[in-house]
Formats: structure tokens, C-alpha cells, sequence
């Protein structure tokens, strides 16, 4: 224990602006996931000057930390395990530059996703990539994650729309990693970050890239009395030719939840629904959504509607993003998993997941990126209820495995963190996760930036996240020890 850090954080920040008090402490404990951990205090700096000097006062005593944004993440991320210091973006939430011209933003890490459009849009520009979660969540939670979203399809994921990035190292110096260019000469450090899940490094300035928005846009609901019929279109729309800017998909328990939420317009009796957004030039616009009918009806669809106005394409995504917190009027709880597959196995790997909820009698919605392959089984469990919770990640388990099999990943957006840090075996062998650990050694040695997150602990892939944070074996050895203070 190192006497005095806290009053070195108040130093570098102000009283106003660090705090020790429990009540306050117990609001950073958790993010979307069901990981808890109490830090040991709360600093929010405004300035990079600030955040780094907060990193060496940790470092110098010793003390973990780890950047937090919204705290939306569904993996962990931000739960300060080990009583790490959490050190907050929401100060640093300016749009510092927009440049029209070269269609890039500057802006600072607490900024929040969809603030960027908003600020842009009469310039005819956005910024592509939209999370569910962008109306909270900050664009340095985004680079971490390298979140996707619902038009990601088309244009890709949040790597795909940063040029550059301001961090403070783990060890406090401030770095450029990229910038306003294109590319930039030496190793691919950027490329590097973005992902890292804010184990290599506290973003604190972001280079977006703005993107035209098109002139088109179509919104198509195709609807179906059978799931793997609406599977089956996924990929023959791509096979076909057709990259949609969204192509999303629910099946019928989260069609049920989303309507008895928020009215949509969804049809409850439904099997699954299909949400497909064309865009382009108007000419080009109409010809894919034509060919895009035609497909959803060869494949089985009973019915494809369009949007005829804006008010009726905002009520569709309306629906599709209130996805997760409808599932609230369904359960009290539940577990979002979150897996890829290639998108031509989605049949295959929905009827795993159906056979795995009867297995463990347990429900499964499925909301999700079907045209990126990226699922999103819902799991509905009972937080009061004995084993319930156990019995829910040894199912999440299970279908992540059955993503493995089908030539999938682990994660496709919520990242790894804490709660799928066990299933990395699944999915890597030694020599890879020895590359990965020999890596963030290099930008992390001495590990006291969001330590022990992404890597294996001695336990096996299904049990449950919450022993873990009660016990901690991480490979880190640094979440073993006495936290600094
Ligand atoms: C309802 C709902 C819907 C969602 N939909 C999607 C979706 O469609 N697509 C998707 O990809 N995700 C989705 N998510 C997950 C989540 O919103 C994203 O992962 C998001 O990027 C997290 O941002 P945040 O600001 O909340 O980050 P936090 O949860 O605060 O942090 C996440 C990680 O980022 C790190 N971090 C935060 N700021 C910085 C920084 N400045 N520098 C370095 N590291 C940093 C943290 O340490 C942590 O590891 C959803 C979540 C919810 C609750």
C-alpha cells in the first residue's frame, strides 16, 4: 500500500473531480456485463495532460487503472477487477475539430457516438459506425471494443473509420498512433490499439473519418413463418451480389419483446423477421431493393414490406435498437452472448442454439448482425434463483463453442474483458495467446493498465464470470496482489 495517491489524483484533477466515497464508487462497479468490482477511487480528468499525469501517479504507486466511457460494454472491460483506480472519459467529451474538406473529425474520447453525426449532418456527412448503444456509448469505449453496428455491413466496423489516435501510454507519455493521412510508415500500432480493449493505452484524442451520406436510402421488412427460410436469405442476398448497408435479423421471442416495448410495427406471430437497408444513388437504390424482394420471397418470405417515410424507417431501427432493453420485459435479467459465424452456417448454428436453450430450459432470443454473421443470443435467466446464473453461462458456453466449430470466433463486437477471458482456449493455442501476452508487454509491462482483462485465467471456459471476480486466479499476477493506496 502506497500512502497518498489519492491526494496526488486530487492534485492533478481537483476535489471536485476524484472521489474515495463508497456511494460514489458503487456507480463504477459494473458495466453491461454482469461482472462487478469496486475500484478504489474515481478520477475525471479534462486534459491529456491530466490523464497522464494520473497514469504516473498509478505507476509510481503501483496501483492499477483503467479507462471508462459509458460504461455500456457487455464484456467487462471497465470493472476496475482488483480495486483498479477508474479514470473517466465523461469530462473529455469535446468535438475539437470538423473538417469538411477532408472529411475527418478530431474529437476527444468521452464524446459520444452518435454526437458525432448529430454535429455533421447538415454537412451531409456521419459517422458510419452505430453501435445499438450509440446514443450513450463514447467513441474511446468504440476504439477499444472495435465496435461494430447495424450499417457495419457495408461499410465496416469502428477500425475502418479512425485515422489516428492521441493515447497516454501505461507508463504516462502521450503518443500519436496514426493521424489525419491514410497510412501511416512503421508498424501498424493504430491497428494495434483499436481492440485492445484498453489494455495497451488511454485514448485521448480520436481522428474519425466522416463519411457522405447517400442519397437513398431503402428500409425492407421481409417477414417469415420459418427461421432458417429468413437464414437462408442472408446469404443468398450476399451470395447474390448484394452488400446491404444493414441486414439484420430477430426471431420471434425478440420480435415479441420488442413490440410489446415500443410498437414497432413487427409481427408477433412472426418465426423471424428481416431487417434490409439498401442505399445508394436513387436508381441504384431502387434496383437492389427490387432484386432484394425477390430474393426474401424465393426464399421463403411471407410477406416484404417498405418503409414509405422516414417516420416509418425510424420506428423499423427504432425497434431493432431497443432490442437488448426489451428483453427486460421478458425477464429480469439476462445474458447477452455474442459470437460469429460465417454467415452460410446461420441455419445450422440457430438450430444449436435452439437445442442448447431446450437443454439447459433456458430462453434464447436472437437479435443480431446477420449479414456480418455476428450472433447475439439473448439468454433469459432468474438472478434469484439458484445455479440459474451458472446454468446461463455454461449455455453461453456451449453455443460460443458451437461458433468455434462452424469456423466462427468467440466475439464478434462486445469484445472479451472479463467474461469470455476462459473461452480464448477455445479459439487459440498457446503459441497465439503467448504472441497476444508478449504484445501487450511490450506497451504494458509493469500490467497496471486494465490488467488481467482478454487473458486466461487457470479455469475452464463456462464457468461462471462471477467466482472469478470472487476469486481471482488471473494469469496477471498484478489482479493478485494488494492494490496500492
Ligand atoms: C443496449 C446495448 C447495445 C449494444 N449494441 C452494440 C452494438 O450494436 N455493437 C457493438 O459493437 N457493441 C454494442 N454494445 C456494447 C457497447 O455499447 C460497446 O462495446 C461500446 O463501444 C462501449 O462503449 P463505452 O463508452 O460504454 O465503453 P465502456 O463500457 O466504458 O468501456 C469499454 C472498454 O473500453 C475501454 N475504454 C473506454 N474508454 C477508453 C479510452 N479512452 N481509451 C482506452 N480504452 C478505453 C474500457 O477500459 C473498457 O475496456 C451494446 C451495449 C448495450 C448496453
Amino acid at each position: 500500500m502506497k500512502a497518498g495517491l489519492f491526494e496526488r489524483l486530487v492534485g492533478v484533477v481537483g476535489s471536485d473531480h476524484a472521489t474515495m466515497r463508497a456511494g460514489d464508487l458503487a456507480n463504477y462497479q459494473y458495466d453491461g456485463s454482469a461482472d462487478r468490482a469496486t475500484p478504489r477511487a474515481v478520477v475525471m480528468p479534462a486534459s491529456t495532460a491530466e490523464v497522464a499525469a494520473v497514469v504516473r501517479a498509478c505507476v509510481e504507486c503501483d496501483c492499477p487503472f483503467v479507462a471508462r466511457g459509458a460504461g455500456t460494454g457487455l464484456s467487462g472491460g471497465a470493472v476496475p477487477e482488483g480495486g483498479a483506480v477508474v479514470i473517466s472519459m465523461a469530462r473529455m467529451c469535446n468535438i475539437l475539430e470538423i473538417d469538411p474538406d477532408n472529411r475527418l473529425a478530431v474529437v476527444e474520447p468521452g464524446v459520444v457516438n452518435a454526437h458525432i453525426t448529430n454535429a455533421v449532418k447538415h454537412l451531409g456527412l456521419q459517422f458510419v459506425p452505430d453501435p445499438s448503444s450509440q446514443a450513450v456509448c463514447t467513441i474511446g469505449g468504440n476504439i477499444a471494443e472495435n465496435s461494430g453496428g447495424l450499417h457495419c455491413l457495408a461499410y465496416g466496423v469502428t477500425s475502418h473509420h479512425v485515422l489516428g489516435c492521441e493515447i497516454v501510454t501505461p507508463q504516462g507519455d502521450i503518443a500519436w498512433l496514426g493521424g489525419k493521412t491514410a497510412d501511416a510508415p512503421g508498424y501498424d500500432l493504430l491497428g494495434v490499439f483499436i481492440g485492445s480493449e484498453g489494455t495497451l493505452g488511454i485514448a485521448t484524442k480520436v481522428v474519425v473519418k466522416l463519411t457522405p451520406v447517400r442519397q437513398a436510402t431503402r428500409t425492407l421488412l421481409a417477414v417469415y413463418d420459418d427461421l432458417a427460410a429468413a437464414s437462408l436469405t442472408v446469404s443468398e442476398i450476399v451470395a447474390a451480389g448484394i452488400i446491404p448497408a444493414a441486414l439484420e435479423m430477430m426471431d420471434r421471442l425478440s420480435v415479441q419483446a420488442i413490440e410489446e416495448f415500443v410498437h414497432a410495427g413487427f409481427p408477433t406471430d412472426a418465426a423471424a423477421v428481416l431487417i434490409i437497408e439498401v442505399e445508394g444513388l436513387p436508381e441504384s437504390a431502387l434496383e437492389a431493393a427490387v432484386a432484394v424482394r425477390d430474393l426474401c420471397a424465393r426464399c421463403g418470405a411471407r410477406e416484404v414490406r417498405e418503409a414509405r417515410d422516414t417516420a416509418e424507417r425510424e420506428r423499423i431501427w427504432l425497434g431493432r435498437k431497443s432490442a437488448f432493453g426489451a428483453m427486460g420485459r421478458l425477464s429480469k435479467s439476462y445474458y447477452v452472448a455474442d459470437g460469429v459465424i460465417p454467415r452460410t452456417k446461420l441455419p445450422e448454428v440457430l438450430a444449436a442454439v435452439e437445442r442448447i436453450g431446450a437443454e439447459y430450459d433456458l430462453r434464447i432470443a436472437n437479435v443480431f448482425h446477420a449479414g456480418d454473421g455476428n450472433l447475439h443470443p439473448l439468454i433469459a435467466f432468474d438472478d434469484r434463483k439458484e445455479g440459474d446464473y451458472d446454468k446461463t453461462v455454461a449455455a453461453a458456453a456451449d453455443i460460443l463453442r458451437h461458433c468455434v466449430k462452424a469456423g466462427g470466433s468467440i466475439s464478434g463486437e462486445h469484445g472479451i474483458g472479463i467474461e469470455k477471458r476462459d473461452c480464448m482456449t477455445l479459439q487459440y493455442g498457446d503459441a497465439d495467446l503467448r504472441l497476444m501476452a508478449n504484445l501487450k508487454a511490450a506497451f504494458n509491462p509493469a500490467a497496471l493498465c486494465n490488467p488481467a482483462k482478454i487473458f486466461p485465467t487457470k479455469r475452464t471456459c463456462g464457468e461462471s464470470g462471477r467466482l472469478q471476480a470472487a476469486v481471482p486466479q488471473a494469469a496477471d499476477a498484478r489482479l493478485v496482489s494488494e492494490p496500492a493506496f
